[in-house]
């Protein structure tokens, strides 16, 4: 396999301009650079600490607040204050699940889009929130340093999938940062690690527990080869998920469920960072207490078991994957703030039996690594060669909804492969190609990136005609895909627009453009989006009363079509809040609604059935 450079070594970059290595955290963000060739990590106002709380709090009159400042507000404003936005970058409402119900803060389900938070009267994209954090980040370096910023590396965990590293990029360009790579967090601390070790030949593990995801990685390295053999993880697992097992044993000790909270946010909040505070505690005494609420290490160690238990066998599986053994490791690099508890010491020291390395700080390393890797693409280290690998396979949609893998996971990144298809019909024009990450067999399993048609086939018998559908996956990880039609020569040049990220011709115009208009570019498409939610939104919802009559009461098919027509009279405005607020407003009172109407046309298709039977 080819070896890729990442060393420019070009001189094209300034001698003294600063590149970002930044951590965009779910909990925890940090910047860093590089000074003299050791990364420096970027201390608050206070000097106290280089963690930049990844929250977000509005305030009545507008303003914005970010980090620290904005963590005060989570328990006296939790409707206002906006936390874990990672989690809900490059996702839409249905990849969520129902982890929106655990947010203090509302998210609103937009059909067929990325979620959106709701805050007041204000719609906000996680990119933008995301883009806000990173802002804040750069002015930090910039106060400090008293020069501009424009360029930096951010990092994002290894299984983050396409539209998450998009989101992320575009982040980056809303925040008026050029993103120059994006790379991921095991990788980072691996530089990081590499950075400050005698060895120039060993095996290391990556074992990565934030705040709300779990990364592994398998790392060889060689005289500043980074090879990344193998990766896993889980992008819903984390100290959050520890916290939550708290609070659940501490109202099961009361005799309520976690429902309990439901209604009352601020108590929900409150409650969950006394969780928080008594997991910390624990990671160096034997027990909290705190008014009512206790915890011993003995039963916190027993309720954390199973989620640690997964991480151990996440970290087999990416062995497995490696072609190694857990006696092949010679290191393991401990990331994330999670893991200082001890038990994931204890359970990783009882798998490995090898050093566990802990001489960085496990909440820096990532963002030093970055800063080392942005240092590098700036030409001032050498011999740095970084071989990362895809997370995920990609492949197609074939007869009966089967998944064909193009791309393998755990393949080389840069990578670039093409696969030839046919037709299934004589005489066939157009070929529709649907993209899909994911290990699954079926299709309907794995995660949906998009889907193209390749148009004007010259026609021919079934199976006569070669198509050709190429793969290409960057140094970030994102995805572009081709198709051709080789026998006749007919060179159909398509690149895929990703589901719900932006499309490959906004992407080049915001590229084009210069960065200060990337908001302005933003604004715009969100506000397109806002008018085709809403006419889509008409649209299903005429179509909804006019099959729905018997079901619906009088009363509630004349509030729904006033809420149509109310939502049809701001499609104009310029103002997407408006149309959103209206949106949400049809959304809400229709949903149940739909719910009976098809718990109905259940009930009677299964009436339906039992006749026939
Ligand atoms: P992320 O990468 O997701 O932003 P971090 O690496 O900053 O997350 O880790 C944050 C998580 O680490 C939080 O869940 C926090 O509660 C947890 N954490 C921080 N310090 C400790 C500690 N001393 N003991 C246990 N957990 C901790
Ligand atoms: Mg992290």
């Amino acid at each position: 396999m080819a070896k890729i450079s990442i060393n420019m070594k070009s001189g094209e970059v300034a001698a003294k301009e600063i590149i970002l290595g930044i951590d965009l955290g779910t909990t925890n963000s940090l910047v860093s650079y590089v000074k003299d060739g050791r990364p420096v990590l970027v201390k608050d106002r206070t000097g106290q600490s280089t963690l930049v709380p990844s929250v977000l709090h509005f305030s009545e009159s507008g303003d914005l607040i970010v980090g620290d400042a904005a963590k005060d507000k989570l328990m006296t404003h939790p409707e206002s204050t906006i936390y874990s936005v990672k989690r809900l970058l490059g996702k839409a409402y249905q990849d969520l699940s129902d982890y929106s119900n655990r947010l203090s803060y509302k998210i609103i389900d937009v059909e067929d889009q990325l979620v959106k938070v709701q805050v007041g009267d204000k719609f906000y994209s996680p990119i933008e929130l995301s883009a806000e954090i990173l802002k804040h980040l750069k002015q930090r370096v910039e106060s400090e340093l008293k020069v501009t910023a424009n360029k930096a590396v951010i990092t994002v965990p290894a299984y983050f999938n396409d539209a998450q590293r998009q989101a992320t990029r575009d982040a980056g360009k809303l925040a008026g940062l050029e993103v120059l790579r994006i790379i991921n967090e095991p990788t980072a601390a691996a530089l990081a690690y590499g950075d400050q070790s005698e060895d120039t030949d060993e095996t290391i593990a990556v074992y990565d527990l934030g705040g709300g995801t779990f990364d592994i990685s398998i790392l060889q390295l060689s005289d500043g080869v980074y090879d990344v053999l193998s990766t896993n993880g889980d992008t819903f697992l984390g100290g959050d998920d520890v916290d939550e097992l708290i609070i659940k044993h501490w109202l099961e000790e009361r005799g309520l469920t976690v429902s309990a909270m439901d209604e009352d946010k601020t108590l929900a909040q409150s409650v969950r960072l006394k969780a928080e505070q008594a997991k910390k505690h624990l990671s160096a005494n034997n027990s909290f207490a705190s008014g009512d609420f206790t915890l011993d290490r003995e039963i916190f160690d027993t309720l954390i078991s199973p989620l640690i238990e997964t991480t151990l066998a996440k970290t087999k599986a990416a062995l497995r994957d490696a072609e190694l053994d857990s006696t092949d490791i010679d290191k393991i690099i401990l990331v994330g703030g999670s893991t200082r508890i001890p038990l994931v010491k204890e359970k990783l020291s009882q798998l490995f039996n090898v050093e566990i390395y802990n001489e960085i700080d496990p909440d820096e390393v990532v963002a030093m690594g970055a800063a080392l890797q942005a240092d590098s693409l700036a030409g001032n280290q050498s011999d740095l060669l970084l071989l990362d690998v895809t997370p995920l396979s990609l492949g197609i949609e074939t007869v009966g909804g089967l998944m064909d893998t193009v791309i393998p996971r755990n393949s080389k990144v840069p990578a670039s492969v093409a696969k030839s298809y046919t037709t299934s019909v004589d005489g066939q024009a157009n070929l529709k190609v649907a993209v899909f990450q994911g290990e699954r067999d079926l299709v309907e399993h794995n995660r949906k990136l998009g889907e193209f048609i390749l148009k004007g086939i010259p026609p021919m018998p079934a199976g006569i005609p070669k198509i050709k559908v190429h793969f290409v996956i960057d140094a970030d990880g994102i995805i572009k895909i081709k198709a051709e039609e080789e026998r006749t020569q007919t060179r159909t040049e398509i690149t895929i627009k990703s589901q719900y990220g932006i499309s490959e011709e906004e992407m080049g115009k915001m590229l084009i453009d210069s960065i200060k208009n990337a908001k302005v570019d933003m604004e715009t498409k969100a506000l397109v989006d806002a008018k085709n939610e809403g006419s889509a939104l008409v649209f299903s919802a005429e179509k909804f009363i006019k099959q729905n009559k018997a079901i619906l009461s009088e009363e509630e098919i004349a509030t729904m079509s006033r809420q149509v027509a109310d939502l049809k009279a701001v499609l104009d405005v310029t103002d997407k809040d408006v149309i959103y607020a209206k949106i949400t407003v049809l959304n809400e009172y229709s949903e149940p609604l739909a719910e009976r109407a098809m718990n109905h046309n259940i009930s009677m298709a299964m009436k339906g059935q039992s006749l026939k039977d």
